[in-house]
């Protein structure tokens, strides 16, 4: 028994619906929060409903602090209710006519508990009625979810046989509420996992970024791989277990298992989507860059997201595991590495780089960040400087292709963040430009 359930911000929209002498419930992830005893803030409210959507639209098209979008799901009954410019999910209740692992199609219902049997795991067929404070379980998925359990609803194999997808949702909702899925479901995903590929990329895709997202997502390839799915969703990434580095050195890591440690060790503030990202960084950190955007664009990730993690993949390895940048000739260095990031990376993306960087590379221990910051710290593009070329003609550099190299130098030197260091750094600069050109 749940022993308090807050109220949902879409009360109102239930208030509506009730009126008008329809049901209308919350279900869905909001609904597998209350039931595993989690704060709910900032969860999606699913509202499922015996009203059709021909229905809900006259209900809520023009009615005040309401309005209806719709969306790609409205085909399949879901719709938009916006309350107060926030949209709600609203799905007519439905059951399956027929289903060939990709596609349903549905018949509207009013039974309630009919909508909740189609739905893929016990855990996720709870509703919760908000007018009446009842809650309605007919699969018992509160008791899993206290066992912390994802069982399907009715025949494992057939469940998954309706929609591929649920291989993968199984240990997204197993990796959710912290738990396991149960032993039954977990076979038939292991006898049935090739099957995944039959579900288009975006599903795919969609399902490991939300997995990834979550507290435990660091650790959500190494279910995958275990439930033999990887090599559907990131087969490049799969390939690496058990090869790279340990066939050469057999008591290291392999580059799998070095992307597990930095997943799990690397943290930055921020959404789940920047926390799911930096994850795929930290596997990828080693990879090529030809295996890392064949694994990504084979699931249609956006190319923003391809971009940086390439980015990351670029340039990891340029971080010495020596400690050289512990040395004296260190800045320096640690400069030509910042401005070799800097020459692929957009200048307000720079700093969010170089704390990626820093936090995978801290993840696999034995690094000091503060050189690396403080060198960051200083101008990385011309536009940065406080100097600029006429300050370079004043010093009696000759106008030309030369102007530009003097302040390239001055990049790479570190020049310092006040107009005096810089200038000082500049006049020292030219003055070794012109000895070098006097002796030749
Ligand atoms: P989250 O919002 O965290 O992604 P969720 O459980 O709400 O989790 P949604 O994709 O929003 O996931 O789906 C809402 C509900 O719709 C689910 O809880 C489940 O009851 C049902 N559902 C979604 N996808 C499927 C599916 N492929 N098969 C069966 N039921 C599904
Ligand atoms: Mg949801």
């Amino acid at each position: 028994m749940i022993t308090s359930i807050p109220s949902p911000l879409s009360l109102p929209i239930h208030q509506v619906f009730h009126g008008a002498g329809h049901q209308s419930v919350v279900v869905g992830g909001w609904m597998r929060h209350v039931g595993s005893e989690r704060d709910v803030n900032g969860t999606d409210e699913d509202i499922a409903t015996s009203a059709t959507p021909e229905q809900v639209r006259a209900l809520f098209a023009s009615r005040p602090s309401f309005a209806v979008a719709s969306n790609n799901g409205e085909s399949h009954g879901t719709q938009l209710v916006l309350l107060d410019g926030k949209p709600f999910e609203v799905s007519t209740f439905r059951r399956d006519v027929a289903c060939d692992g990709r596609h349903a199609k549905v018949v509207w219902t009013n039974d309630l508990v009919t909508d909740l049997s189609r739905r893929d795991f016990t855990c996720n067929a709870i509703a919760y009625d908000p007018i009446d404070d009842q809650v309605i379980d007919p699969f018992k998925g509160l008791a899993d979810l206290r066992r912390k359990v994802v069982r399907a609803v009715g025949d494992p194999y057939r469940r998954l046989q309706e929609d591929w997808l649920r291989l993968l949702r199984a240990p997204r909702m197993a990796m959710d509420i912290g738990g396991q899925v149960e032993s039954g479901l977990e076979r038939a995903i292991r006898q049935n996992a090739g099957e995944l590929s039959q579900v288009s990329a975006e599903r795919r895709r969609d399902e490991l970024l939300k997995m990834l997202g979550y507290a435990d997502g660091w650790y959500a390839p190494v279910t995958l791989a275990e439930l033999d799915l990887l090599c559907s969703l990131l087969p490049s990434l799969d390939s690496q277990r058990g090869h790279g580095l340990r066939s050469e050195h057999p008591h290291d890591l392999d580059l799998f298992e070095r992307g597990v440690m930095r997943a799990c060790g690397a943290r930055l503030a921020g959404s789940d989507q920047g926390q799911a990202r930096l994850r795929l960084m930290a596997y990828y950190a080693e990879m090529t860059l030809t295996s890392t955007a064949s694994d990504l664009r084979g699931l249609c990730c956006a190319n923003r997201l391809v971009d940086s993690v390439l980015r990351i993949a670029a340039f990891y390895r340029d971080i010495p595991r020596d400690g050289s940048w512990h040395a004296r000739s260190a800045p320096r260095d640690q400069r030509e590495f910042l401005l070799q990031v800097a020459r692929h990376t957009p200048e307000a993306k720079m700093a969010a780089v170089v704390e990626q960087l820093i936090s995978l590379r801290l993840a696999e221990g034995g690094f000091n960040p503060a050189p690396l910051r403080k060198a960051a710290r200083e101008p990385l593009y011309r536009g940065q400087l406080q100097v600029d070329g006429n300050d370079v003609l004043s010093l009696g550099i000759p106008p030309g292709p030369g102007v530009g190299r003097v302040l390239a130098s001055l990049l790479r030197v570190g020049p310092g963040a006040s107009r005096g260091s810089q200038l000082a750094q500049l006049s020292v600069l030219v003055k070794e430009a012109r000895n070098a050109s006097n002796s030749t």
